[in-house]
């Protein structure tokens, strides 16, 4: 006979982390295709997930957003969008050359990085990036120089080299180490960079930092504030669909704490199993979930047995991102 009782949860309280959630590039990127689609009428075309949450992504192609991969995917005359994470160069004169009305919703902070990236390639030197090969802001941060004829070095000819590990560090190879500078992916592991960062100074220990953090403030606050919950915790749940980058380091950053934690993309992955015997779970979201999805996690925790909800003090963010003006200033189209 199987003991149900053993089975049950016990009842935990919830503690919830703050700040949590969208950050200032992630509203602004949704309000851009949203004053899209009402001035301008579906379809409304977006390159890539315009950010990465399932949810957002979901609510914007209800209402008439087609997402893409390429732009060659779109009819010439058609609005496109660029996603929060930014976009290569190639890709802004691709679109100009399919006669595409382009609206950038590329987070400001990430725009900060590409000219910080375009200053270090006219002071001529050669640009170390610290980011997870794949991700849609390293393709276009990285696509911001252009590449050389070379002898088939890619990362030569271009004089932007990709590193993830201290390991990649060790194995690089570039062409003067007294002419190098490095940047970063905007929502990388705080602890994570630093040890690339310390294998970098180490190796060449001339190289120029960027001048600002390019980790942003969201990323920042939001790890840190997932370091203190964990601390008080014996389960975190991390709020976020499986490909944005800060979710997951926010799971991990509860993980180093030893705490044991998930990341789920809404209330229907969480299992009664995690609550078994523990005293206090804390709750985060990642900077592209909508707090409407963190509300259920919550409410399904409870009914799962979780009693009181307390919410932990952090720092107040006040970040606002204008528009694009061509967005703003554009006549609508729609009667
Ligand atoms: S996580 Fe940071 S860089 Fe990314 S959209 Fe938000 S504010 Fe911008």
């Amino acid at each position: 006979m199987t003991d149900r009782k053993a089975n049950m949860p016990a009842s935990a309280d919830i503690v919830l982390a703050n700040p949590r959630g969208f950050c200032a590039g992630v509203d602004r990127a949704i309000i851009i295709v949203e004053q899209a689609l009402e001035k301008f009428g579906a379809p409304i075309y977006v390159r890539n997930e315009v950010v990465h949450n399932k949810f957002v992504v979901d609510g914007l192609r209800a209402k008439g957003t087609i997402f893409v991969k390429h732009l060659d995917e779109i009819p010439s005359g058609s609005t496109v969008i660029f996603s929060a994470h930014g976009v290569s160069k190639a890709v802004r004169v691709e679109a100009e050359a399919r006669g595409l009305i382009a609206y950038d919703a590329t987070c400001p902070l990430v725009t900060k990085v590409h000219i910080e990236v375009a200053k270090m390639r006219l002071a001529g030197l050669e640009i170390i990036m610290i980011g997870h090969k794949g991700h849609p802001e390293v393709e276009g941060t990285m696509g911001q120089v252009e590449s050389e004829q070379g002898d088939g070095d890619e990362a030569a000819a271009s004089g932007m080299y990709l590193v993830e590990t201290p390991d990649d560090v060790a194995q690089l190879k570039v062409k003067d180490p007294a002419k190098l500078a490095f940047v970063t992916q905007t929502t990388l592991s705080m602890d994570d960079a630093a040890l690339v960062i310390a294998a970098l100074k180490t190796k060449y220990p001339n190289i120029h930092a960027p001048k600002s953090e390019d980790i942003c403030y969201a990323t920042q606050n939001r790890q840190d504030a997932v370091k203190l919950m964990a601390q008080d915790c014996d389960l975190v749940i991390i709020v976020g669909s499986p490909n944005s980058s800060n979710s997951n380091r926010l799971r991990e950053v509860a993980q180093r704490q030893g705490v044991e934690a998930y990341m789920v993309d809404n209330a229907s992955y969480l299992q009664p199993s995690w609550l078994v015997g523990k005293k206090k779970v804390g709750v985060s979201a990642g900077a592209s979930a909508p707090e409407i999805l963190v509300k259920e996690v919550i409410g399904q925790l409870q009914r799962m047995g979780a009693q009181q909800v307390q919410e932990l003090h952090g720092v107040v963010e006040s970040v606002v991102f204008q528009l694009p003006k061509n967005l703003t200033s554009a006549p609508s189209k729609k009667a």
